[in-house]
């Protein structure tokens, strides 16, 4: 059997151990140290846009301290995009609040500002002004960011901005992470850079970092005593694992690279298939840290359920791939909570499919991936290679 192609796995750059002997020589085995201090700077100088950053031990926490720092509690609501991971709508219920989910719309595959302004106004006239904005950049696709900030100006609401998978990814040429009162990172295995499990907090200044820290470690008030004001979290990133995040950020550009020429060989290839979409840059003003390619079938040529017969076509061949997040309005545990939109991101989840885009994939693993596309379009000329 040939060995197991994955979607997106861990890609380590050569130094994270470096800095990881380092913490053990200086014994910082702890959720704070210099690790944590060189990570959290590397990324704010690469994020630049003057925000501080606060490295945390997930992007659901960095997700959930934002709901808190915007005083989101019982019986809020917030507007969350439907077409995300669990992890961006979660943490809203934690704090027991009501998710409002909206639609995708088709160009970036994100959150449609129609839907979310025809949501807003809905909300505002039944009394309940939105507390927050959840916009994401799905597979390191920037949403639609002039829009939706736009729209959050208008009404005055913060936007948090999940930025887990894009890292790497600007709008403008400004990073993403950056355009929200909050942004969110994650550093999760199959992320574009890896802590083996982490996130960060991006935030416009010093005095909302102390916050977050402040809360990200039990909330402990000025005392020589363990005093408490406040109810604290445990969410601080372990010196280890930011020592790894260190050796990833010298690699983090060369992983954006590596991610887009995997798109531009699948981009390649489905420009000469009928009915096959690949998830684009709508204009020169995105760029994608593309990392998951996805693509959309269209039912009409290639049938209902040829994504999922292609999915368990890879698999056969030890090949990972993935449908679409399913949106969370369809979610048996959001079962009930309002949605505004029409059918764009359910048709997505219906007939697309995430396919294997690691930066550390080999020629030869590109080669059997293109063999499984071309049984699957059944395609009479051998596979040309042209990774
Ligand atoms: C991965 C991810 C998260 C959560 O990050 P963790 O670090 O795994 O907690 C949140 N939102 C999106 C869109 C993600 O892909």
């Amino acid at each position: 059997m040939n060995s197991k192609i994955w979607l997106s796995s861990p890609h380590m750059g050569g130094t994270e151990q470096q800095y990881i002997n380092e913490a053990f020589e200086s014994n910082w085995i702890a959720p704070l140290g210099p690790n944590v201090t060189g990570f959290e700077n590397s990324l704010q100088s690469y994020l630049a846009n003057n925000v501080e950053v606060a490295a945390l031990s997930s992007g659901t926490a960095a997700l959930h301290l934002s709901l808190i720092l915007l005083g989101v509690g019982q019986g809020d609501e917030v507007i969350c995009q439907s077409m995300t991971f669990s992890a961006s709508a979660n943490p809203i219920a934690y704090q027991g609040a009501t998710p409002v989910f909206i639609d995708s719309e088709p160009d970036t595959w994100n959150m449609c500002p129609v839907a979310l302004e025809k949501a807003i106004i809905d909300r505002i006239s039944l009394g309940k002004t939105p507390k927050a904005i959840i916009a994401v950049h799905l597979y390191g696709m920037p949403y639609k960011v002039d829009e939706i900030n736009k729209i959050a100006q208008q009404y005055n609401i913060p936007v948090i901005e999940d930025s887990a998978e894009a890292l790497g990814s600007t709008y403008k040429g400004i990073s993403c992470g950056t355009f929200g009162e909050f942004g969110i990172l994650s550093f999760n295995g199959n992320k574009i850079i890896t802590t083996s499990g982490g996130g960060a907090l991006a935030v416009k200044n010093a005095e909302l970092k102390k916050k977050a820290v402040f809360l990200a470690t039990q909330a402990r008030d000025e005392a020589p005593h363990y005093q408490h004001s406040v109810i604290g979290y445990n969410y601080r990133m372990s010196n280890i694992c930011a020592g790894i995040g260190r050796g990833q950020m010298e690699v983090l550009d060369d992983h954006v690279q590596l991610r887009r020429k995997v798109n531009q060989y699948y981009v390649t290839y489905f420009g000469n298939i009928e009915g096959v979409s690949v998830l684009q840059e709508p204009n020169s003003d995105y760029f994608s840290n593309h990392w998951l390619t996805a693509i959309y079938l269209d039912p009409k040529i290639h049938g209902e359920k040829s994504a999922e017969d292609l999915r368990l076509l890879f698999e056969e061949n030890n090949i990972e791939s993935r449908p679409l997040w399913k949106p969370m309005h369809l979610q048996p545990v959001f079962e009930g909570t309002p949605y505004y939109g029409e059918t764009v991101a359910e048709n997505l989840f219906k007939n697309g499919l995430c396919l294997p885009s690691g930066s550390n994939l080999t020629e030869a693993e590109m080669e059997r991936i293109g063999t499984v596309l071309d049984t699957f379009f059944q395609l009479k000329l051998k596979h040309t290679f042209t990774y």
